[in-house]
């Protein structure tokens, strides 16, 4: 019945002063009897959907968006963790951490409350002289704290750099076992830094960028 087939439910909701309301768009006048009974019961559970969490995920121009979207499905368990996907009746050999071994390997646990995560944390931290990152959820992990807020070059870089951490993260996940060097923090740390330096130094306007400075975190105001 609706005229544009592909709209989104946002798109019939009108907010005023009164609150929420609907503004139907049909190609043809609801008639009665089934119809009307099928909208009533659409009202029904469509009102009952909470959009929750009003944080929005904040995008980054100095990092490609290929990047931050693994961080950004992360945030709304869309990656597919083992876990997720026993959760979608997929088949897979367990459901155990690839890096740690011991734990149920769910988002949460890959960028948080893996060990190994935990030590990557604690050394980019460490880098960019903040304090140690406690995290509950993974939104803790996206707005991260400890750069004033007054240096706003400061804080995106910081923020491009946690972007950066969990695609990583993630790719490492995803090495085929026999070419994982035992979880490599090195490796990985390594990794952050030099491709966060890439994309930031070429992204930015930051032309005084040099490596020497990136390593120290020295990015200017
Ligand atoms: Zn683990």
């Amino acid at each position: 019945m609706e005229s544009i087939k592909d709209c989104l439910v946002a798109d019939r909701l009108v907010v005023d002063e009164t609150g929420p309301a609907f503004s139907w768009v049909w190609a043809s006048p609801v008639l009665g009897g089934s119809e009307q009974s099928q909208l009533q019961q659409l009202i029904n559970i469509v009102c009952g959907v909470s959009l929750g969490p009003a944080s929005p995920f904040v995008w980054n121009n100095w990092v490609p968006k290929k990047v931050a979207i693994v961080a950004w499905r992360a945030e709304m368990d869309r990656l597919p963790s083992k876990c997720a996907l026993i959760r979608r009746n997929i088949p897979v050999q367990n459901d155990h951490c690839v890096f740690c071994g011991e734990s149920s390997e769910t988002s949460e646990h890959i960028f948080i409350s893996c060990q190994f995560a935990q030590i990557v944390w604690q050394i980019i931290a460490d880098w960019c002289k903040i304090p140690p990152i406690f995290a509950f959820g993974i939104s803790d992990l996206l707005s991260p704290t400890g750069v004033p807020a007054s240096s706003r070059k400061k804080w995106k870089a910081l923020h491009a750099i946690v972007l950066v951490t969990f695609w990583s993260l993630w790719k490492m996940r995803n090495e085929p076992v026999h070419r994982q060097v035992v979880p490599n923090i090195t490796r990985i740390v390594d990794e952050i830094k030099a491709m966060a330096f890439l994309w930031v130094k070429n992204r930015s306007k930051l032309a005084a960028l040099t490596w020497e400075k990136w390593c120290r975190f020295d990015v200017g105001g």
